[in-house]
């Protein structure tokens, strides 16, 4: 070889060289959407806690739309399509997503996949008897109170348990998933301070509320709530209800109600009408999100964070 051709050899090998990392380089760097791992979540909160874990390196489908009534909810032919090619499923469990363990679990192949019930390990409340009195001609009755997410300190639990879920799908990505949950647990640590610290000067005990979601709040933070419907959502209030709460709230002298913006607030504007009506005070109705989806621009935690503004109005804390 001349001094040319051996210019001209080494100028080729380092050209197919640089080819070749650079291809190998950037696949490493852009998965496409095929190489991420499948992860399907039945609702919202779920769906949030898995992309804030998984990052880029997976995809979330989640099923139930936002902002979209969950206890009553029916997936569609194709939802279980998706549940039968995902890589890993996330439900809530505690008779909240009552369809997927009844309905779509028997008939999956889940030898290739993980399925997490988040409340798995989470000391869950038994529905009260004041919650299921209004509950007989419902459709589904739970044993336990399905709302979780609701609470920082239970949503921190369900979040551990997807990251663990993706860790054992994905193990080649650890680093990177604990890194991420890690930023998340602090991020429901200081709410859950924010809450301790927020509601430790209440001068009230109770809330009065369309819908009894507030379980583990109030179990955590030291208050009560008291219902116009139960734990599931979509029941007719009785005439004698209203009375009942009505007079209760008078005896509290409490004039908040608290109302979440995907239901229908009908019940709410009744019991004002009716309690201001008795009372002669003036009584105010205050959002209360349930975390269902992105709202008024706000997502998990920015809607909790206005939860607890809220709360402090309707207990009187400082
Ligand atoms: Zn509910």
């Amino acid at each position: 070889m001349n001094k040319r051709q051996k210019l001209f050899v080494i100028a080729t090998t380092v050209i197919v060289l640089t080819a070749v990392f650079a291809t190998a380089f950037y696949s490493l760097q852009n998965k496409t959407e095929a190489d991420k791992l499948k992860v399907v979540a039945t609702f919202y909160p779920l769906a949030f806690f898995a992309q804030q874990i998984g990052g880029e390196q997976v995809t979330v489908k989640q099923l139930i739309p936002d902002n979209t009534e969950v206890h009553n909810w029916q997936p569609s032919f194709g939802d279980i399509l998706a549940l039968d090619e995902a890589d890993v499923i996330i439900y809530n469990g505690a008779s909240l997503d009552h369809w997927f363990e009844d309905d779509i679990l028997p008939t999956i192949d889940s030898s290739n996949k993980i399925i997490i019930e988040t409340t798995e390990g989470v000391n869950l409340l038994e529905t009260e008897q004041e919650n299921n009195e209004h509950d007989q001609d419902h459709e589904y009755e739970g044993l336990y109170d399905p709302h979780t997410w609701i609470s920082p300190f239970i949503a921190k639990q369900q979040a551990q348990n997807i990251y663990e879920s993706l860790v054992q799908k994905d193990p080649n990505n650890l680093d990177y998933y604990t890194e991420r949950w890690q930023n998340l647990k602090t991020q429901f640590e200081e709410l859950d301070n924010n809450y301790l610290s927020g509601l430790s000067t209440k001068a009230k005990e109770e809330i009065f509320v369309t819908h009894s979601a507030f379980g583990y709040l109030a179990d955590r933070y030291g208050f009560e709530q008291h219902g116009v419907i139960g734990i599931s959502a979509d029941e007719q209030p009785s005439a004698s209800t209203y009375v009942h709460l009505v007079e209760m709230m008078m005896d509290h002298e409490t004039y908040v109600v608290y109302v979440d913006p995907v239901y229908a607030d009908e019940s709410a504007q009744t019991l004002r009408n009716e309690l201001e009506r008795l009372s002669g005070q003036d009584v105010q109705i205050l959002k209360f999100y349930f975390m269902l989806g992105d709202m008024d621009g706000l997502d998990y935690f920015g809607q909790q964070e206005k939860n607890l503004e809220n709360l402090k109005i309707g207990l009187e804390a400082s």
